[in-house]
């Protein structure tokens, strides 16, 4: 089949790549020309497991590049959109790079073509979609909308996209429902997984995911519905770990007792510093806005974007409270990326904290596995970047732990400790069990747990700023 993608950021770029994977002939376009040309010339603008492969497989075949969304769609039959909707400063999803996909590509639909809505947008958005391409010159009988949602998550989005729990197609025609069918059917009938040499199936993928086909606005509604039940199921165990601090549980125990219920599930019932990235803060905020424009108040989701920020102000009380002032202390700050796996800071509650660190007077060593360069763009010369670990621990005052990539959990300890001016670790991801650090003389503290005084003493000094 031939698609075409407009947008090739996380979630334009994986979708090519993963389509053309599946057999499709692919056109991915993008409008920024640098991008574009980086692209052709084979370098890949993020970082995402498989992606590197997959490119490598396709490109220049399956799969290619153009800075023309007008040229990709007249060679098309399914046209994906997939560019960004942040966040207006209002809360609302700012959806004007759908307009203009819209505006832009009206001129090239000619014959009949499926124009398919993968970016996350508000109900409502596909039938101003519609009317935006008749406005602009398209006979209506040349297209239909679909509303195709996408689930994947940074860091593992390949397989995310290729092994997915389920595929939701809003269709209002056969015609619609068939085409969407045959562009996923190798993984709706499980035959791309037997192929020799393709992306593993992790373990815990289905054999066959649920094919779910909805109305136009169930598929739009089920996405920020999704997005926002799983910030809340975050900010309800953060609002428990704040519990658990203040009568002396321990969040681990009781997020074990809670997740073992099936009926509850023990995934996302992580206490830390709070969700971020490009969608969760996005859109829980666009779906209270939406929500409210049709006469909903939906006011659940304000208490969930609150404890959410709170979460990184008890964090840095935290660490005021085990380093006193902030004034010139060295801080070594493991981890920028919004979460692990990826080298998205978006909205990152690490580089917020970051940047409140700085304006306390911290001065601040990071470091992490993929983010660096996205995290310069941000934070520039206002702190000091190393290459590992141990590097940002070393004459830190205190070590700092803020996204939960796998090797900051399997830190050699008693090097940790030697490298510290004071061995304290605040542990905003709860990586650690606390009575292990404390048996590696380490002051540790996180999120819903009793602080463990270290097994050995601290220095005298060190123990007056706890
Ligand atoms: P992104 O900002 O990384 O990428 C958007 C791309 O679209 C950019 O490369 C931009 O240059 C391009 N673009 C913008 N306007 C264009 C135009 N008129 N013509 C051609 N290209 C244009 O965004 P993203 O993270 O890939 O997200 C895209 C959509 O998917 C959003 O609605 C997002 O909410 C949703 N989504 C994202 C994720 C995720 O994990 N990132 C997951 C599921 C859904």
């Amino acid at each position: 089949m031939r698609i075409a993608v407009i947008g090739s950021g996380y979630v334009g770029l994986v979708a090519a790549a993963c389509l053309a994977e599946l057999g499709h002939k692919v056109v991915c376009a993008d409008h920024d020309q640098g991008k574009v040309t980086a692209l052709n010339s084979g370098r890949i603008p993020i970082y995402e497991e498989f992606l590197a492969e997959l490119l490598q497989r396709h490109r220049g075949w399956g799969l290619t590049f153009s800075s023309s969304p007008a040229d990709a769609v007249k060679q098309a039959v399914v046209v994906f959109i997939a560019v960004g909707t942040p966040m207006s400063a209002t809360g609302e999803a700012d959806v004007s790079q759908v307009e203009a996909v819209s505006r832009e590509i009206a001129g090239s639909i000619h014959g009949r073509k499926l124009i398919v809505a993968k970016s996350t947008v508000p109900m409502s958005t596909c039938e101003w979609i519609e009317r935006s391409l008749i406005l602009n010159g398209c006979d209506r009988a040349d297209f239909e909308i679909v509303s195709n949602p996408e689930f994947l998550r940074e860091g593992s989005a390949v397989t995310d996209f290729l092994y997915p729990d389920r595929i939701v197609a809003g269709v209002s025609s056969e015609w619609a429902a068939q085409i969407m069918r045959q562009v996923y059917q190798p993984l709706l009938d499980g035959s791309y997984a037997l192929q020799a040499g393709v992306v593993p199936k992790p373990e815990s993928a289905v054999d066959k995911p649920l094919y779910l086909e909805t109305s136009l606005a169930s598929a739009e509604l089920i996405k920020h519905a999704c997005n926002a039940f799983l910030a809340m199921k975050i900010s309800f165990i953060n609002a428990v770990a704040n519990v658990c601090e203040a009568v002396g549980a321990d969040i681990g125990e009781v997020c074990q007792g809670v997740g073992s219920d099936r009926r509850i599930g023990s995934r996302f019932l992580r206490a830390g510093i709070g969700y971020g990235g490009s969608c969760f803060p996005k859109d829980v905020a666009a779906f209270r806005a939406a929500a409210r424009e049709f006469g909903y108040k939906f006011e659940l989701l304000d208490e969930v974007h609150r404890i959410n920020q709170q979460q990184r102000v008890r964090f840095l009380r935290k660490v005021r409270m085990a380093l006193w002032s902030l004034r010139g202390k060295r801080l070594g700050v493991l981890g920028l990326a919004f979460k692990d796996g990826t080298d998205d800071v978006r909205e990152s509650p690490a580089l917020q904290i970051v940047q409140a660190l700085i304006e306390e007077g911290g001065e601040i060593t990071v470091f992490d596995p993929a983010a660096m360069a996205n995290a310069r763009n941000v934070l520039g010369d206002s702190v000091r970047y190393v290459t590992d670990a141990y590097a940002a621990a070393d004459g830190a005052d205190a070590l700092l732990i803020l996204t939960e990539w796998k090797e900051f959990a399997a830190l050699d300890l008693a090097r940790i400790k030697a490298l510290l001016r004071y061995p304290i670790v605040l542990d905003g991801r709860n990586l650690y069990e606390p009575a292990e650090m404390a048996k590696a003389g380490l002051d540790y503290h996180s999120m819903g747990r009793a602080s463990q005084p270290a097994a050995h003493p601290l220095p005298r000094q060190a123990r007056m700023a706890g």
